[in-house]
């Protein structure tokens, strides 16, 4: 029979790495509930004109990344979501979240995008994000990098450089706008198809190509920036400002423009030095016209997603990924008369707050205590036949491979004085 393999560009996150995740995984949610972050889970697939109108028409997710499919009952258009901002917010008006009050939300999962795969990018990838609603900043823009840079403290990662940029308001960009098409007009012939393409629609998403002939004619494009206005400007300069007094560093980047529409004002990117091309591990903004733009009213939002895998990248480059757990108790049986016997002592192990890995089928003593060092057990607990009769089980210390007989009763506190000093 032919075998079946894993979509491409999808992966398989086998046992030896998962255990990265995990371990990211808890300290994700320690980070999060210390700012005040609470869980939100929204569907993996969501009504296609939902991305449509918030990310954009013509952005690369919705022109060319999206998995889009017709739902055969009914002929609705359905999309595996290519990001969670849309989701949330979807979600925070169906439910009436945002009614006088803010919100505070995280959640983690799959995306999709229908990309070349290579390294750092995938067709299925893991988000880590974040949405703060109803807060108009520049307050939060400052709290949102800072809890950014804490994470990246508690992490240990060193290597990571804040990009940060203004986007204004509708006004500024559709000055903007004009300007820039004014310029690339009049450069026609260094264009590629697909800037060509987006130059009516959507000029400043050339400002995102990623081709290499097109860098020194976005380089030299008009600025956003110069366009902004009192209000936008002192958003920004605010925010500036905090960020330096919280000794934070970053660098300005003009062309940083995000590559989905619903941006506006403070917009950012986290840029490891380690990951070659696929570099940019964190990414938000804000994106205060998004509520609106799909049936909300008016309000504020800020956000950002970290790219997991982009992140577990970093942190092995960096050797800061922890090993494999441990167990701390291996249990050893011989002899059919002591499975039982050995079900309950290893349970009754557990529920004083062990981790407990017993022996399963007839093995030898010498591969038992094999399996007990591979799980990394400093004790192993031996049961035979002799044992069961006399109430009694054989502590074995695996450094200092001593042991002694325990009686029962006497189990747990052993076990506690042992490795509560271990
Ligand atoms: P890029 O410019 O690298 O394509 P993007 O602007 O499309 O990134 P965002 O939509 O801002 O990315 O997503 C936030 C983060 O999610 C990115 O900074 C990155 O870490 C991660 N990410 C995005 N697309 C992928 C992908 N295809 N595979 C793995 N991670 C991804
Ligand atoms: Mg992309």
């Amino acid at each position: 029979m032919q075998k079946i393999s894993a979509i491409k560009g999808m992966n398989d996150i086998l046992v030896n790495e998962a255990y990265a995740w995990l371990w990211l995984e808890d300290l994700f949610k320690q980070w999060l509930a210390s700012y005040g972050y609470e869980n939100i889970r929204t569907p993996i697939v969501e009504d296609t004109r939902l991305f449509v109108r918030s990310i954009g028409e013509v952005t690369d997710i919705v022109e060319k990344e999206m998995y889009s499919f017709t739902d055969s009952l009914n002929g609705d258009s359905l999309t595996l979501r290519p990001e969670g901002t849309a989701g949330v917010i979807r979600a925070a008006i169906q439910h009436n979240l945002l009614y006088n009050t803010s919100q505070k939300l995280w959640y983690i999962g799959q995306m999709f995008r229908h990309e070349r795969p290579q390294k750092g990018r995938y067709r299925q990838f893991h988000q880590l994000g974040v949405e703060a609603l109803g807060v108009p900043g520049p307050d939060i823009d400052s709290e949102i990098i800072l809890m950014q840079y804490d994470l990246w403290q508690r992490l240990g990662l060193t290597n990571l450089e804040l990009h940060i940029n203004s986007l204004g308001n509708k006004e500024e960009r559709a000055e903007h706008r004009t300007a820039l098409i004014n310029y690339f007009e009049q450069h026609l012939e260094i264009l590629d198809e697909e800037a060509r393409g987006r130059l009516y629609k959507n000029p400043l998403r050339i400002l995102d190509t990623k081709n290499p002939l097109m860098q020194d004619l976005v380089n030299a494009a008009p600025q956003l920036l110069e366009f902004l206005q009192a209000d936008s400007l002192a958003h920004y300069t605010q925010w500036k400002n905090n960020l330096t007094l919280l000794n934070i560093p970053f660098v300005e980047n003009h062309r940083l423009v995000r590559g989905l529409d619903y941006y506006n004002l403070s917009v950012f990117e986290w840029i490891s030095s380690d990951l070659g091309a696929q570099n940019t591990v964190c990414a938000g903004g804000r994106y205060d016209p998004l509520v609106k733009q799909l049936g909300g009213s008016e309000n504020y939002a800020i956000g950002f997603a970290i790219g997991i895998e982009r992140l577990l990248i970093s942190l092995q480059t960096l050797g800061k990924l922890p090993t494999k757990p441990k167990v701390d108790i291996f249990v050893a049986n011989f002899g059919t008369q002591t499975e039982v016997y050995s079900l309950q002592i290893a349970n009754m192990i557990r529920q004083n707050g062990y981790q407990v890995v017993q022996n399963f089928g007839d093995s030898s003593f010498k591969s038992q205590l094999k399996k007990a060092s591979g799980l990394g057990a400093l004790i192993s607990i031996i049961i035979g036949e002799n044992e069961l009769a006399t109430n009694q089980v054989m502590v074995k210390f695996m450094l200092e491979q001593t042991q002694e007989v325990v009686k029962l009763d006497s189990l747990v506190s052993k076990l506690n004085n042992y490795l509560k000093n271990a």
